[in-house]
């Protein structure tokens, strides 16, 4: 193997990890101002989200694996969601609005027995 042939075979080697590569919980956003954006690109929208309410009903789970834990409100088939962490600054900050929890709602289902 020349030396050009061994940099190109390493440069390839995190692909070959990129599921662990991406791993990033939740709770690694608490220790700044980070906030989750979750964008439709069906809808058109995007809506912030503070870290500890998501945490609240996903668990502390990884940011990435939000694109495909949670639904557009508007549309179960808009598809996968577009998420990423980011911190507002200075003039994003102002104005800016972020969804809060107001409760989790626990669906009751009937589970029925023929006796
Ligand atoms: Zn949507």
């Amino acid at each position: 193997m020349t030396d050009a042939e061994y940099v190109s075979h390493f440069r390839g080697m995190p692909e070959t990890y990129a599921p662990k590569r991406r791993d990033y919980p939740l709770s690694n956003l608490n220790d700044g101002r980070r906030l989750v954006r979750v964008r439709c690109s069906y809808y058109k929208r995007a809506h912030c989200y503070f870290p500890d309410d998501l945490i609240q009903i996903f668990g502390d789970v990884d940011v990435d694996s939000l694109a495909c834990r949670m639904k557009c409100e508007n549309g179960k088939d808009h598809g996968r969601l577009d998420v990423e962490a980011f911190s507002p600054t200075g003039r994003e900050a102002v104005g800016l609005r972020i969804r809060r929890l107001v409760a989790i709602k626990i669906n009751r289902v009937p589970v029925w027995s023929d006796g």
